[in-house]
């Protein structure tokens, strides 16, 4: 395969194949089992494009018991296994093993239960973000994590994922927004956390698997809250002759005690791509443009655009607009729903990063960023959740250039590093997966390291869950108990590192 190195292939479990195959059968019969080359090649990669391998096989159960039975037959057989639902992460959380089950979660597509007294829905983990919303509109209700890429991404994926979207700034991401799971461990035990009732017992369980990335357990079901839609939403365009300016508006916003239903920035590469793309209307002379939604009652909306209104003024805004329908809004909306795609048209491939910083560098990392893209050559555009400090740099390449995507991916990492260099961190929403897992060292010293890993073990005691993700070293649990090196002599030294 191309891309990370990855835990290598257990020769003794590809030779038992299709023993494997059969057993795997035997538990979910008829369409439940993929094991031809040509039939796999769908799920050989993610959102992550850049990386593909083809699993070992593809199982799609149907039934919580059949969830169940798999696992623990992967348990009981050293069998990994790679959750999978859209397959839209853009880490590569869902990147298959050569020698692994992909274990798709595509048909547990049900919304099962929307309980209005509670404000709640009780949904499998296939249903898409936005059927949730959709299932209970009809109502004035709506789920509010809302990803861009919410037409096909999974409720699974976004609770393995702890997605955000552009409402997260003022409604939270997923973490926020969940209030149960059923979940099903690597030996088959079906467990609950949480549920419909607000504050569970114990330890935060549901807090530790909420982007735990697919590696302490599979999610056959999920509870989540839902919300009356707001009285009034409406989105105003800022633009500004340099994203400095935009920056500092952000800030005074956040700072005068306003937390809009959502606020983000593009630059002037981004904006274009968008508007020739979707056609939203745009500024097309302005350096950076923001994007920010007010809504509540009317009255207070009212207040808030003429607040807004003065603050972008005072930070140097040259053009500003209200929408004036709920069209107009959605029309605002849909340039920046869109920006990666339309991005996609105005290079061969994009690289597309995410890391969070605290919002007063915004002007620094945004310079130093420019300066990192005239070093490596490669043009960048940027679309952030401003809000929050969460970046999403599109680095530009063509893939067929020689070296391309290796100078991308090192652009990349730097623009992650100078994040944590500033206080902030490596990932918004988009997970570690393969990605960023060589990264984590920057954020991380070994201890830290060990003890997430000692977690894990808890869950998992023999790594079969996802392993090649997020831990740039993965150690057998046995070793994890004794992390003392003993004049500079490492424990367990005959046990595999990669
Ligand atoms: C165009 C585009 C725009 C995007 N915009 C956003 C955005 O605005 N905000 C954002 O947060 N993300 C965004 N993403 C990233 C992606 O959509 C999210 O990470 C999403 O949550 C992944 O869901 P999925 O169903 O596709 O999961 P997958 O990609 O299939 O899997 C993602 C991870 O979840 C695990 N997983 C999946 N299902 C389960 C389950 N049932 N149990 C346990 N683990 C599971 C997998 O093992 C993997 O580690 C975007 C992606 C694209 C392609």
């Amino acid at each position: 395969m191309s891309g990370p190195i990855m835990p290598e292939a257990d020769a003794d479990v590809l030779g038992r194949r299709q023993d494997i195959v059969r057993a795997l059968r035997q538990i979910c019969p008829g369409e439940g089992v993929i094991d031809g080359a040509e039939e796999m090649r769908a799920y050989e990669s993610d959102g992550l494009t850049a990386y593909r391998q083809r699993p070992m096989v593809v199982v799609l159960p149907e039934t919580v018991r059949q969830v169940s039975a798999v696992l623990a037959y992967c348990h009981e057989n050293g069998i990994k296994v790679v959750p999978r639902g859209a397959g839209t992460s853009l880490s590569g959380g869902a990147l298959p093993l050569e020698d692994g089950v992909l274990l798709a979660m595509g048909k547990f597509n049900r919304v099962l239960e929307v309980d209005f007294d509670n404000r709640c829905a009780v949904v499998q983990p296939g249903v898409t973000n936005l059927a949730i919303t959709e299932a209970v509109k009809h109502r004035g209700f709506y789920y509010a994590p809302d990803p861009s890429s919410q037409i096909a991404c999974t409720i699974g994926g976004n609770v393995a994922e702890n997605s955000g979207g552009v409402h997260c700034l003022k409604y939270g991401l997923t973490t926020n927004n969940l209030l149960g799971v059923e979940l099903v461990t690597i030996d088959g035990e079906v467990v609950r956390l949480g549920g419909k009732h607000l504050d569970s017992e114990g330890y935060d369980l549901l807090g530790i698997v909420t982007g735990s990335e697919g590696l302490l357990g599979v999610v056959t079901e999920v509870t989540v809250r839902i919300l009356p839609a707001p009285e009034t939403a409406r989105a105003m365009l800022v633009g500004f002759p340099s994203s400095e300016e935009a920056g500092r508006c952000v800030a005074d916003i956040i700072s005068d005690g306003i937390i809009p239903g959502g606020m983000e920035m593009m630059d002037k590469p981004a904006i274009h791509a968008a508007e020739e793309f979707v056609h939203a209307g745009y500024p097309l002379d302005v350096e950076a443009l923001l994007i920010v939604e007010l809504d509540g009652p009317e009255a207070e909306v009212h207040h808030l655009i003429e607040r807004v209104g003065e603050l972008a003024r005072k930070n140097g805004a040259t053009t500003s607009r209200v929408s004036t329908s709920d069209e107009e809004r959605l029309a605002f909306w849909a340039g920046r729903k869109a920006a990666f795609p339309a991005v996609g048209r105005i290079s061969p491939d994009y690289y597309c990063m995410d890391g969070t910083i605290p919002r007063h560098s915004l002007p620094e990392v945004l310079r130093r960023m420019s300066e990192l893209s005239e070093q490596y050559g490669l043009r960048v555009a940027n679309v952030f959740h401003a809000g929050d400090g969460n970046l999403h740099p599109l680095i530009l390449y063509d893939a067929n250039e020689p070296d391309e995507l290796h100078k991308a991916e090192s652009f990349g990492a730097d623009i992650l590093k100078l994040c944590v260099e500033v206080g902030g961190v490596l990932t918004g929403e988009h997970g570690v997966g393969v990605e960023k897992r060589d990264l984590m060292p920057a954020m991380f010293d070994e201890t830290d390291l060990a003890h997430q890993q000692r977690l894990k073990c808890a869950f998992d005691d023999q790594g079969l869950l996802n392993p090649g993700k997020v831990f740039p070293t993965l150690h057998r649990c046995a070793e994890l108990g004794r992390m003392h090196i003993h004049r500079g002599q490492m424990p367990f030294p005959d046990l595999p590192r990669f």
